[in-house]
């Protein structure tokens, strides 16, 4: 689905999976579940991307239901946060929240984002520790930090940061449309 000219949303829609945004068709934000990946790919090639476009891959975060199976994807270079990617160091299945997705993502190199071109990279540190949000021209993708209808993520996870929470939402507040990590995207 077309959000706006540069941005797609293109996970797939069943069972927890996360919602996979697509920019300029070479970017990947999130992968949704594993079980969604072949969803994924033809959703992908619905709009005649293939794989081997797929130039990066970012993950808002590390939970298992955005992190999907990074294999399908072999040109591409994987980015999240350094303190996510620390945290996967530490806490291994319980930054994941599920071994089976730690199994899969512990053998990838993980890159430390600290820009993407075009975007402000915003830190939002609450639901995870390392959660972060993509911001370009008022449309905010932000992961699992927040929701429609104003509703933020849960804090109860074990690699959450529960005290940051608010002040990480004051840090979003001026989106014009929210595209969140689960749930449609709408216009504020
Ligand atoms: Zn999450």
């Amino acid at each position: 689905m077309e959000i706006t000219h540069w941005l797609h949303e293109v996970g797939g829609k069943q069972g927890l999976t996360s919602n996979v945004f697509l920019i300029n068709k070479e970017i990947l934000i999130d992968l949704g579940t594993k079980d969604n990946a072949n969803l994924l790919l033809q959703n992908l090639k619905e709009l005649n991307v293939s794989p081997e476009d797929i130039k990066k891959v970012i993950f808002t975060h590390i939970h298992y239901d955005h992190t999907g199976d990074p294999s399908k994807f072999p040109k591409a270079e994987f980015f999240a946060s350094k303190e996510e990617i620390e945290d996967l160091a530490k806490y291994g299945a319980q930054a994941t929240v599920t071994p089976s997705a730690y199994a899969d993502i512990k053998g990838i190199k993980l890159n430390p984002l600290t820009e993407l071109e075009g975007f402000n990279v915003i830190h939002t540190p609450g639901h995870s520790r390392g959660s972060i949000c993509l911001e370009k021209d008022g449309v905010l993708i932000s992961g699992d930090t927040l929701f429609n209808n104003n509703i933020p993520g849960r804090i109860d996870l074990p690699t959450a940061a529960p005290e940051l929470m608010k002040s990480s939402l004051e840090k979003i507040k001026g989106y014009k449309i929210l595209c969140p990590g689960h749930g449609t995207c709408t216009t504020k």
